[in-house]
């Protein structure tokens, strides 16, 4: 807590609530953060992490000590200077001014990391996220890449609101059940790792937090082995399971055979749930990733 606020007044600076800066002053929570996010990455390989919100610097210098390279995006212009001294002792890290939810984050990637993944190492993503911008964030990590391509990272490790935690690790049937959570299921496999209460943060949220690990699978593929092989088959499928997706969480109180029925004749999907073994009156907060991509060829 003495090191953040010395650092804090020594430029002048408070944190801003504009873009969610609640900055970790308890040195085990980063460091705990950044040991999950680098177990989720081969050892053996050169590892890199690209960091969203540096802050002060408290997990970025955990990460420095556990990566070869670190790239940390900070979008407030304030904190650069700061960043400079809190992390002069790590060379490993560069630190980007920039607006994450601006990158071109294939170009990006292959900017800041691309001669690592040439000669076979990994990219991690590892943040404690600004809350406003939580799910735009893990969205964009998700879908900025091919739909039908595993994603090119080794994992994602974020601290988000505990609830938020909970929706993004949700499975099938449970009231935490979403929208996100079945799109993500459809890339990815996420566990929450560990609670966070608000004291570790300056200022304290109201809300408490949780660290999850989001580990990129096959891909659609690993999750329904009939979806078609061709590239772009794959991908236009991968589209119709994901609108099918939306469309059932846009009216999550309907049935899905109603939920559906801007686009889907009501019969056909009557016709595509009996074809599956689902029950005609089933609404889409049941349906798992798998049962979306079962649904969604039994309808084509
Ligand atoms: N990593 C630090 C820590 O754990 O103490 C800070 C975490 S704080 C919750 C979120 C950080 O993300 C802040 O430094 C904030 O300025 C930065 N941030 C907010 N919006 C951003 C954006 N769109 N792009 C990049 N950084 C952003």
């Amino acid at each position: 807590m003495s090191v953040v606020r010395g650092l804090l007044d020594k430029y002048g600076l408070a944190p801003k609530k504009g873009f969610g800066q609640n900055f970790l002053v308890n040195a085990a929570v980063p460091q705990r953060i950044a040991a999950c996010s680098r177990s989720y990455a081969p050892g053996d390989r050169p590892a890199g992490v690209l960091e969203i919100g540096p802050g002060v610097g408290a997990l970025t210098q955990y990460l420095a000590r556990e990566y070869d390279r670190v790239v940390s995006v900070e979008i407030d212009r304030g904190l650069i200077p700061l960043l400079g001294e809190a992390l002069v002792d790590y060379p490993n890290v560069s630190v980007v001014e920039a607006d994450f939810m601006e990158l071109d984050l294939p170009s990006f990637l292959s900017e800041r990391f691309g001669d690592l993944l040439a000669e076979g190492g990994t990219v991690s993503v590892c943040a404690n996220l600004p809350y406003y911008i939580t799910t735009p964030v893990i969205m964009k990590l998700v879908e900025g890449f091919p739909s039908n391509e595993p994603l090119p990272f080794a994992a994602f490790t974020v601290m988000v609101q505990l609830e938020v935690a909970r929706r993004l690790a949700a499975e099938a049937g449970s009231a935490d059940y979403g929208s996100i959570s079945a799109s993500l299921a459809l890339r990815c496999r996420t566990e929450k790792l560990f609670d966070v209460g608000p004291g570790n943060f300056l200022p304290a949220p109201k809300v408490s937090s949780a660290v999850v690990g989001i580990v990129p699978h096959g891909g659609i593929r690993e999750v329904y082995p009939d979806a078609p092989e061709d590239p772009e088959e794959l991908g236009s499928f991968a589209e119709r399971v994901s609108g099918l997706i939306s469309l059932a969480f846009g009216q999550r109180r309907k049935t899905l055979v109603n939920a559906l029925s801007a686009r889907y004749p009501k019969d056909a999907t009557a016709a595509a749930l009996e074809a599956c073994g689902l029950r005609a009156d089933i609404r889409g907060e049941r349906l798992s990733a798998e049962d979306f991509c079962r649904v969604a060829a039994a309808l084509a």
